[in-house]
């Protein structure tokens, strides 16, 4: 299976002072997970162009084929996350006329009179090329932008607003992309073998299933015997593959602990 890389930059100064905590990342790393694709970085930067300019740039020459950018698409000042990309790639903000109607539509529909004053006119000037994504839970639209060979998202920050334009079209875009991944996660546990003697088996066991993320979690000692849980993740884009190679993987784990004298019992998923 084809492993593609995604990034996450999260923009906000709030999230570098501490006042805000990055609960965006988590959600946005836990929803990648369930379409079958993993984070390859997060990054935090502050709401400056050039910090934000330059977290494009690296992300872009890492080949990542999903940018998806959260925060700062507001109406104020300091919101100027669509104006750092525009300039960063030489690109103009211009009206975009599905962003402005999606705008209206959100004030009318709550019936909402508000004047389209320059700050609210601001959440529809996108960089030229962008696709407005509607939010269905504010008033900035999310967007989606190609740049090189990269698919750039932009989510607003407030979190109830960037899960429902996640959900409502960014899945729907990124499945089509990459097809359905199906992912099989069990948890081990494993008791009797220190993780440190079990490190070499862990490493070889890594190699021989490279679909699968393989991460031991040591839990102590219980009236003196050494307790760990292994964690294996595997996915593939063959669900019957994915059961057998699976199976395959722990019945090897099974053989393996039970040569060295200690027990096994699949915990969880
Ligand atoms: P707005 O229209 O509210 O200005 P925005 O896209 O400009 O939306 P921000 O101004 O960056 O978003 O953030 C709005 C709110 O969402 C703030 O209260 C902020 O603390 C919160 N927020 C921003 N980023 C994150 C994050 N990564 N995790 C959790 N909360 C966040």
């Amino acid at each position: 299976m084809e492993s593609l890389r995604v990034e996450l930059i999260t923009v906000g100064h709030e999230l570098l002072t501490g006042s805000t905590v990055n609960t965006n990342a988590s959600w946005i790393g836990m929803s990648l997970s369930k379409l079958g694709l993993t984070l390859s970085r997060i990054t935090v930067v502050d709401d400056r162009v050039d910090e934000i300019c330059s977290s494009l740039n690296e992300a872009i020459s890492r080949k990542s084929s999903f940018i998806i950018f959260v925060g700062g698409l507001g109406p104020t000042h300091d919101d100027i996350t669509l104006e750092a990309i525009a300039k960063c790639i030489g690109k103009k903000l211009v009206l975009n006329k599905d962003a402005l109607h999606m705008i209206r539509e959100y004030y009318r529909e709550r019936k909402l009179k508000l004047r389209m004053t320059k700050e609210r006119l601001k959440m529809a000037m996108l960089p030229e090329g962008s696709i407005p994504l509607r939010n269905r839970k504010g008033t900035a639209p999310g967007i989606q932008l190609g740049i090189d060979n990269s698919l750039v998202f932009c989510l607003p920050g407030v979190p109830r607003e960037m899960r429902s334009i996640f959900n409502t079209s960014i899945k729907k875009i990124i499945i089509e992309r990459i097809g359905t991944i199906y992912r099989e996660r069990k948890l081990v546990l494993i008791e009797g073998i220190p993780e440190s003697s079990l490190a070499p088996f862990i490493r070889k066991l890594q190699k021989s299933y490279p679909e699968a993320y393989v991460k031991s979690h040591p839990k102590g000692y219980h009236e003196g015997i050494s307790r760990l849980v292994l964690e294996l993740d595997m996915r593939a884009s063959d669900k019957e593959k994915l059961e057998r190679r699976l199976e395959e993987m722990i019945s090897t784990i099974k053989d393996y602990i039970k040569n060295k004298g200690g027990n096994l019992k699949v915990i969880g998923e």
